[in-house]
C-alpha cells in the first residue's frame, strides 16, 4: 500500500463538508441490534425520488467534490441505485458504498456496482466468525455472505472497506478482527464507538477505559497494519495520536495557542498538528482531516431529504425539499454551532484537544439530549485546562 499517498486538499468546512453520507433508503433486510437507522422491510414510499436524487447530486457540487458515502439501511434495495451511482460519477463525485450483506447483493450486482463507478464497497463484520457476526446482526448467514460479498468485491477489483462497531460482545476479538481485515485485504478498517440511537441500546456500550485502551490498540495497529485505521464516532483517536506519535508539550503549544481566527473552527490548528504525524502512520487522509465530526465537515442526508450533522445525531436542520442542501449546511444554527469549538460543555469544553477532537457530538446527544455536552466516552480530563479560545 502506498503510504505516501498525497493529502486530501483542505477544505473550508464553515463552506463544504469533506464527507456526504447519503440514506438512500431505510429498507434492509436485517435487524441488527445497534441500527441507528431503526431500518425496516419496506422502503417508505416517500423516499426521494430519482429526479429528486439527480437534482441533489446537482446541488452538492456547489460544495466542490465531497466524498459520496451511499449507505442506508441497505442501499442496494433501491433498484435505481445503479443510476444514482452512475449520476453521481459522471457528476465528478467520489462514491462508495455500504450495501447490507444479504443474499441481494449477489456476484453480479458486484459487477454491476464495479462498472457504474464505485470506488470503494464498506462491509460490516462485527465479529471474526459467523457465531460472533451474526449474533449481532441477528440473521444466520450474514458472515458467510459478507464473506462471498468480500470475496467477489476482490474478484473484480473493488477496493474493500470494513467497518466494526466495537461493543461489549466483540471487545475481545480486536485483535482476531484486525487479522480478518488483513486476510481480505481491506484498503481501510473503519472503527465505530457506538452511539446509543435507533436501536442501539446502552448495554451494549463499552467503558470510557475501555475505548481509551482499544483506541491505543488501533493507533498502535497504525505503524503495523498494511490497511489504514479509523475511529466513527471517537474523534478522541485524534488526541491519542497526537499523544503517542508527535512530541506533545510542541503540540499542545500549538493548540493552546490563542486563534488567530474563528472563521476556520480552529482547522489550521489541526491541520498543523496532524501533520506533525509521521507519513508512513496507516491513517489514510485522516492525517489531513480538519477535525471532521458531526455537522464540521460532514453532514448527512435521509431517504426522505432531512438534512443532519451526521446519521447518529438525529436533529433535522431542513429538508432538501424545500431548502438548498447548501445552505443548511452552511447557514443553520445547528450546523454553525457543531463548528464553534468555543461553545462545548463540560471536559470537552475546557480541553485543549477540543479543536482537533472536540469529543462525538452524537454521543454528546444519545445521552444527554445537548449535543455541546461533554462526550462521556473519553477518559482525559485535562487537568491543566487553557482559557476558552
Ligand atoms: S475531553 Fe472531549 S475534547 Fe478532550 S479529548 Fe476527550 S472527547 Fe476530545
Amino acid at each position: 500500500m502506498d503510504t505516501n499517498k498525497p493529502c486530501p486538499p483542505i477544505v473550508d468546512f464553515s463552506r463544504s463538508p469533506f464527507l456526504v453520507l447519503w440514506e438512500l433508503t431505510r429498507a434492509c433486510a436485517l435487524a441488527c441490534q445497534h441500527c441507528r437507522a431503526k431500518a425496516m422491510r419496506q422502503r417508505n414510499p416517500e423516499e426521494l425520488s430519482e429526479i429528486e436524487c439527480t437534482k441533489l447530486l446537482e446541488d452538492l457540487k456547489a460544495f466542490g467534490r465531497p466524498l459520496l458515502v451511499l449507505t442506508g439501511g441497505d442501499p442496494i434495495q433501491r433498484p435505481d441505485a445503479f443510476n444514482i451511482i452512475q449520476e453521481a460519477c459522471h457528476q465528478g463525485f467520489t462514491v462508495a458504498m455500504t450495501p447490507s450483506a444479504t443474499p441481494s447483493v449477489t456476484r453480479d450486482v458486484i459487477a454491476k456496482l464495479k462498472d457504474s463507478g464505485l470506488t470503494r464497497l464498506a462491509i460490516s463484520i462485527d465479529g471474526p466468525d459467523a457465531e460472533t457476526h451474526d449474533a449481532f446482526r441477528r440473521v444466520a448467514g450474514s458472515f458467510t455472505w459478507s464473506k462471498s460479498i468480500l470475496n467477489w468485491a476482490r474478484e473484480f477489483g473493488l477496493p474493500i472497506q470494513i467497518n466494526t462497531t466495537m461493543c461489549r460482545h466483540n471487545l475481545e476479538c480486536f485483535a482476531s478482527i484486525a487479522e480478518f481485515v488483513e486476510h481480505e485485504q481491506a484498503v481501510l478498517w473503519s472503527v465505530f464507538f457506538l452511539v446509543t440511537v435507533g436501536r442501539a441500546r446502552p448495554e451494549l456500550q463499552i467503558t470510557a477505559d475501555q475505548a481509551e485502551a482499544l483506541l491505543r490498540r488501533m493507533a498502535q495497529l497504525t505503524v503495523t497494519a498494511p490497511f489504514d485505521v479509523k475511529s466513527t464516532a471517537a474523534p478522541q483517536f485524534r488526541r491519542i495520536l497526537i499523544e503517542q506519535f508527535t512530541n506533545i508539550e510542541e503540540s499542545t503549544n500549538k493548540l493552546t495557542a490563542p486563534c488567530k481566527s474563528k472563521c476556520d473552527s480552529g482547522s489550521s490548528v489541526g491541520q498543523a498538528v496532524m501533520s506533525k504525524l509521521n507519513p508512513k502512520l496507516h491513517l489514510g487522509s485522516l492525517r489531513s482531516y480538519q477535525s471532521v465530526n458531526d455537522g464540521k465537515g460532514l453532514l448527512f442526508i435521509s431517504h426522505t431529504g432531512d438534512v443532519q450533522p451526521s446519521g447518529f445525531l438525529p436533529i433535522s436542520a431542513g429538508n432538501i425539499r424545500e431548502e438548498s442542501v447548501v445552505s443548511i449546511y452552511r447557514d443553520n444554527v445547528l450546523f454553525k454551532s457543531l463548528r464553534d469549538p468555543s461553545l462545548l460543555k463540560g471536559k470537552c469544553g475546557s480541553c485543549r484537544y477540543r479543536v482537533v477532537c472536540g469529543g462525538s457530538r452524537a454521543r454528546a446527544y444519545g445521552e444527554s439530549g445537548d449535543y455541546l455536552n461533554q462526550d462521556n466516552l473519553c477518559s482525559f480530563q485535562d487537568l491543566k485546562s487553557n482559557p476558552r479560545r
